[in-house]
């Protein structure tokens, strides 16, 4: 799960980050609301409207906007609000925008004391440990700086046995060039940040540009979250952050059904049972000619009702030209699993794609045996490869 830049600055701000300030909107006449409330607690008079989406590059987009006056703040939330925003992080079908933060503007023109660096936490599956990735060339495109210009990217290995030492939050505030307040005010944002990062389980908190003011605060003019799921349980009132709008509407009726569902670009559906079957599976359709449409992993339990379910989300994306179903009778028996699809098929009424069906495992031969005698358009097959000709008969035909 991911978070807004606004959750991810609220959650910064109680772990004692100094952040630019800002208030979330959803209409143009709160936007001004907003806008006027940030006057009073901050004294600013200029703010700026920053599209609430996730993906990053918004600024590039367009999606992030100075205002300097009420009016503009009225015509660049009508402007931004609605809007489908294209960033090289969305994909060229973009995202639309259903919110904006309304921050506190932060950057005095003219000052050459001010600098943007790039920090992030986050997980070295490699090594188990966590690392603390940071720049001084922050509020650009850190993929940009890594490919062109990447000795000005600096690591620090936290072991998170031991935690954050005060030693590698010095070297950090160091490798970016700070003296004085500066260093000592990065070393807190440095801690603070692992702090959060570590206590709300999130895998990636990335602060990208993280400011130094003209004097010497250090602040979060970004945030970018991604949380652990798998920990999620851990963190009701981060669980309930989820904007379901930024996510894929397909793929979220699936997790209703307890189906792991991940939509992909491919013209062949496929039904499996666990996730290393179903990994073998989609490189099986690309053998075969054709390009995985999904991944999805049915679970243990293949009976009737999830089996059509799970016909029904792989059905609702047009580009599926054939589903394969591919089983394995474990614990679960394939003449049930066979049962199960023949009804699910029924229960659907009319298919309008071939669906290939491979069993292997415990009663095998009595589950191809009910699909044969179905009457239905599904064809059969024990073997995997008997399967991956009948995807590539399907497709050329
Ligand atoms: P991103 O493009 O999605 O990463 O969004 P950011 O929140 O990082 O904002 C993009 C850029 O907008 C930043 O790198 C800044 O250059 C600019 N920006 C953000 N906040 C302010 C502000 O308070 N004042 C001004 N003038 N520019 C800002
Ligand atoms: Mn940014």
């Amino acid at each position: 799960m991911n978070l807004h830049e606004y959750q991810g600055k609220q959650i910064l701000k109680t772990f004692g980050i100094g952040i630019q300030e800002g208030i979330v909107a959803e209409s143009p006449e709160k936007a001004v609301e907003a806008a006027k409330e940030l006057t009073k607690t901050t004294g600013t008079n200029w703010w700026v409207i920053k599209a609430q989406v996730h993906a990053g590059g918004r600024g590039k987009g367009g999606g992030v906007k100075l205002a300097k006056s009420l009016e503009e703040v009225m015509e660049r939330a009508t402007n931004i609000i609605g809007m489908n925003l294209v960033t090289p992080q969305t994909g060229p079908q973009g995202k639309k925008v259903h919110k904006v933060l309304i921050a506190q503007d932060v950057y005095y023109p003219g000052e050459s004391k001010t600098a943007e660096f790039y920090v992030s936490v986050l997980l070295n599956r490699q090594t188990g440990k966590n690392i603390i990735m940071y720049s001084t060339e922050g509020g650009m495109d850190i993929e940009e700086v890594a490919e062109k210009t990447p000795h000005l990217i600096f690591k620090e290995e936290v072991d998170p046995a031991v935690g954050l030492q005060g030693f590698q939050a010095r070297r950090v505030a160091f490798n970016l060039g700070l003296s004085g307040n500066a260093f000592k005010e990065m070393t807190k944002f440095i801690a603070n940040l692992y702090k959060a990062y570590d206590s709300i389980d999130a895998s990636l908190f990335e602060i990208n540009p993280v400011l130094k003011t003209s004097d010497n605060k250090i602040i979060a003019v970004d945030a970018k979250v991604n949380m652990d799921d798998n920990a999620l349980y851990r963190h009701p009132n981060i669980a309930e952050l989820r904007d379901i709008l930024e996510e894929d509407p397909t793929e979220v009726e699936a997790g209703k059904h307890d189906l792991n569902y991940v939509k992909l670009d491919g013209n062949v559906g496929c039904m499996v049972n666990g996730a290393g079957l179903a990994m073998a599976t989609m490189d099986m359709i690309k053998l075969s000619g054709g390009e995985p449409a999904n991944f999805c992993d049915v679970g243990g339990t293949a009976n009737a009702a999830r089996v059509e379910q799970a016909f029904r989300i792989i059905l609702s994306d047009p580009n599926v030209k054939a589903i394969l179903v591919n089983i394995f009778g474990g614990i679960v028996r394939c003449d049930r699993v066979a049962q199960g699809i023949v009804d699910a098929y029924k229960n659907i009424g009319t298919i309008p794609v071939p669906i290939i069906v491979r069993l292997q495992g415990t009663n095998a031969a009595e589950g191809k045996k009910i699909i044969d005698d179905s009457g239905l358009k599904v064809y059969s097959a024990i073997q995997l490869k008997e399967a991956a000709e009948l995807v590539n008969q399907v497709l050329t035909k």
